[in-house]
């Protein structure tokens, strides 16, 4: 095949995307695109969008602009959107952009390639139905043969939660599991291919199966994947709180591939707060939770997601947050200023914190949880760790790996040990990682 159409690629937004981005190149590569990291040799421009925050989705406007630029010099060039603000917007996306060529949904993926092609032949296209079926997981090809160390692996897509201040119910739609069988399937293929870490993808993956009686669950779906020979190690994301079970926890135990860490997002550290918020637990519970992690596997490390400013989140709701981060003392956490989404239950909900307030909070927290990151990270000096080998450092001079915990690691090393787990002497921890050096090969 003609390999000499260049794709450039932008992608936004949280792994799920990532992800679809992957398959994407795939797919285009499928139908003769080359993928290019120079916008200006681009026979085709896709941006693969996320509208999780106002801010994210007025930068894909920011973006298109840019390109509505560039066709005019070179008019064959072919515009393309995708994820979640396609998902949104649809045809009012043509409307408000008339030289983007395609807007194409977050279950539409199987349809691109006759997409491109329809706009090779100067069709113009639009494709947001949901398909809310499980054999949506596996309508294209997947991107098996790659290889690389470490790849995601969707085992469910969706979310039923409806948060109160969430899109991704509005733009993913239902929750679909896909059947444990392909996802085994996939894994082996990735380990056959080189892969040495997997990470099962989904928006709550902790409910995985619940629609299915009798079907796995999702700690049957890890001891599944946990058998697959040439995957060394085993991580998931995202969870939510209410659906981590004690078999779950288990796992954390019982399975010696399962990483020593867990994003589990708490949103907020208020009781008030998180009943607003529609989050089904309270922070007893999510305190019981994290403890009987930790009693499950003493080295777990926590990450989380809080929002901070949420309609009615008061001064004292705000200081249970700051109590919560210093209790829990996450190894890191992503921190937002609440976002009004169109369509979404919150944006109903009267919003008296002041903007500059707002800003005031999430200053304070973030600067809590840089102290608590940088202890945490001190205290693995002297500590020794797994770390999988990913390959050479951003600077280049060194190698660059994660430990079980998830801890980002430079080290000295022959970057013919990418993809190897390297027992590794931590030495210093600064505020981004850590340092360490190779005990043996
Ligand atoms: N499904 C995952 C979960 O439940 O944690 C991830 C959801 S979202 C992709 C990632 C994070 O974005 C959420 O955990 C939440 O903290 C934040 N987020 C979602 N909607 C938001 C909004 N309207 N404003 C601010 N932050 C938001
Ligand atoms: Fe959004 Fe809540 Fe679903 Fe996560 S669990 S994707 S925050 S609705």
């Amino acid at each position: 095949m003609n390999m000499s159409k260049k794709l450039y690629l932008e992608t936004f937004g949280c792994q799920m995307n990532v992800s679809d981005s992957k398959k994407i190149v795939a797919l285009m590569k499928g139908i003769g695109y080359q993928q290019t990291a120079d916008p200006v040799e681009a026979d085709l421009v896709l941006l693969n969008t996320c509208s999780i925050r106002a801010t994210a989705e007025q930068r894909v406007y920011g973006h298109l602009g840019r390109f509505k630029s560039m066709k005019k010099k070179k008019p064959a060039l072919i515009i393309g959107v995708g994820g979640c603000v396609a998902q949104q917007e649809g045809e009012r996306l043509l409307q408000k952009a008339p030289f983007v060529n395609l807007v194409f949904g977050t279950h539409n993926l199987h349809l691109l390639q006759k997409m491109v092609s329809g706009a090779e032949q100067g069709k113009q296209s639009v494709a947001t139905d949901f398909l809310d079926d499980e054999k949506r997981f596996d309508l294209f090809p997947h991107a098996e043969s790659e290889g690389g160390v470490s790849r995601f692996v969707t085992v469910m897509q969706g979310c039923d939660n409806f948060c109160a201040y969430c899109i991704v119910p509005h733009v993913r739609g239902r929750e679909i599991s896909r059947n444990a069988a392909k996802v085994v399937e996939e894994v082996a293929a990735l380990a056959a291919a080189g892969v040495t870490e997997v990470t099962l993808l989904g928006q709550n993956v902790n409910s995985y199966g619940f629609k299915e009686a009798g079907a796995p669950d999702f700690a049957d779906l890890l001891r599944m994947v946990a058998q697959v020979e040439g995957i060394e190690r085993l991580r998931f994301t995202t969870s939510h709180p209410k659906d981590i079970s004690p078999r779950l926890i288990a796992c954390f135990a019982e399975i010696p591939k399962l990483a020593p860490h867990i994003h589990l997002p708490a949103q907020s550290g208020s009781d008030a707060v998180l009943e607003k918020m529609n989050r089904g637990y309270t922070r007893a519970d999510y305190l019981a939770k994290v403890r009987a992690l930790r009693e499950a596997c003493p080295e777990i490390q926590f990450t989380g997601d809080m929002i901070v400013g949420f309609p009615g989140e008061d001064a004292a709701s705000f200081e249970a947050t700051m109590e919560l981060i210093e209790e829990v003392q996450y190894a890191d956490l992503f921190s937002f200023i609440y976002s009004a989404r169109p369509g979404t239950k919150a944006a109903e909900f009267p919003d008296e914190v002041k903007r500059a307030e707002k800003q005031a909070r999430l200053e304070r927290l973030q600067a809590a949880q840089k102290k608590i990151t940088l202890a945490r990270n001190e205290s693995f000096v002297g500590s020794v760790q797994q770390v999988l080998v990913e390959g050479p450092s951003s600077s280049g001079d060194s190698l660059f790996g994660r430990t079980g915990g998830n801890r980002g690691t430079v080290m000295d090393g022959d970057p013919a040990l990418a993809g190897r787990l390297v027992r590794v002497r931590i030495t210093e921890g600064v505020q981004t990682l850590l340092k360490g050096e190779i005990l043996h090969v």
